[in-house]
């Protein structure tokens, strides 16, 4: 099962390798999973072998064997000192990096866990999304994005290792989509989303719920539900953003009513 999660992600990057084009910036949610190092191990080595293997067959590489032992020099693992990740530690893996990779080939640095950024590490790490090196990847770990800074999630590819259909298709998610969307038009009966997102905690916790869904149906390849109507994919996208924004804003919104308004807006725009 496992191993299924992880594949469906390593397909999706073998295309993104054969039409060159890669992100600057992955975020990997963790969800339940737990086999980070080696599922670290076989992302490494897909992007760096030049045998791009989806298994871990290749044996003969000399990148790939240095991988294994942790020793290729062009991977840095950047762990969080203390209780956050320091500046510092970033500044110092990006000079290292300025040095030419030793083998002509990508560099790459790991976040183990990307909800230890704080306000100045994070500042500094958004500056390196912001002016993206050619050859650079950051690949983002963390157990759940919404820990991570919006900032910095908004630069990511985001990609959830969380498989479970049963926690994305439950029945809350058909009622809540039939209730919100009528096909083309969104949360048009004001009085039952008040019913369903009653504050702004039942809001987060809904929109969540969608978020998690039109990921699953990116990520996944999934077709959507009837009650959306036909959104290409790039509306989508554009839904999670606006729905993610505001989970964000709900955090700190005093009107919620007002907030809940925009979202209505913003959203049908949108679609
Ligand atoms: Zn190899």
């Amino acid at each position: 099962m496992k191993f299924e999660i992880q594949d469906k992600f390593f397909q999706i990057i073998l295309k993104q390798l054969e039409q060159n084009k890669l992100s600057h910036a992955y975020l990997i949610e963790l969800n339940d999973f737990t086999d980070v190092d080696q599922f670290l191990n076989l992302f490494v080595k897909l992007l760096l072998c030049p045998n791009r293997k989806l298994s871990n067959q290749c044996s003969d590489c000399k990148i790939c064997k240095l991988v294994d032992i942790n020793h290729y020099p062009d991977v840095k693992i950047i762990d969080a000192d203390g209780s956050f990740i320091k500046k510092e530690q970033l500044i110092e893996v990006k000079e290292s990096f300025l040095n030419q990779s030793l083998y002509g080939n990508k560099q790459i640095y790991i976040i183990k866990d990307a909800s230890k950024l704080n306000l100045s590490s994070g500042n500094t790490m958004l500056k390196f999304l912001e002016e993206p090196a050619d050859n650079i990847i950051a690949i983002l770990l963390a157990k759940n994005r919404y820990n991570v800074l919006e900032t910095i999630l908004s630069r990511c590819q985001l990609y959830s290792l969380e498989d479970d259909r049963k926690n994305v298709f439950n029945s809350d998610l058909y009622d809540l989509i039939k209730t919100l969307f009528v096909k083309n038009r969104a949360f048009l009966n004001y009085n039952q989303i008040l019913a369903i997102m009653p504050n702004k905690i039942e809001a987060k916790n809904k929109l969540s719920q969608i978020s998690k869904y039109f990921f699953f149906v990116i990520n996944k390849e999934e077709s959507l539900l009837s009650e959306l109507g036909e959104l290409s994919e790039e509306k989508i996208c554009q839904l999670v953003l606006v729905i993610e924004k505001y989970i964000n804003r709900f955090e700190y919104n005093l009107n919620y009513k007002l907030a809940l308004d925009s979202l209505i807006v913003e959203i049908n725009e949108v679609i």
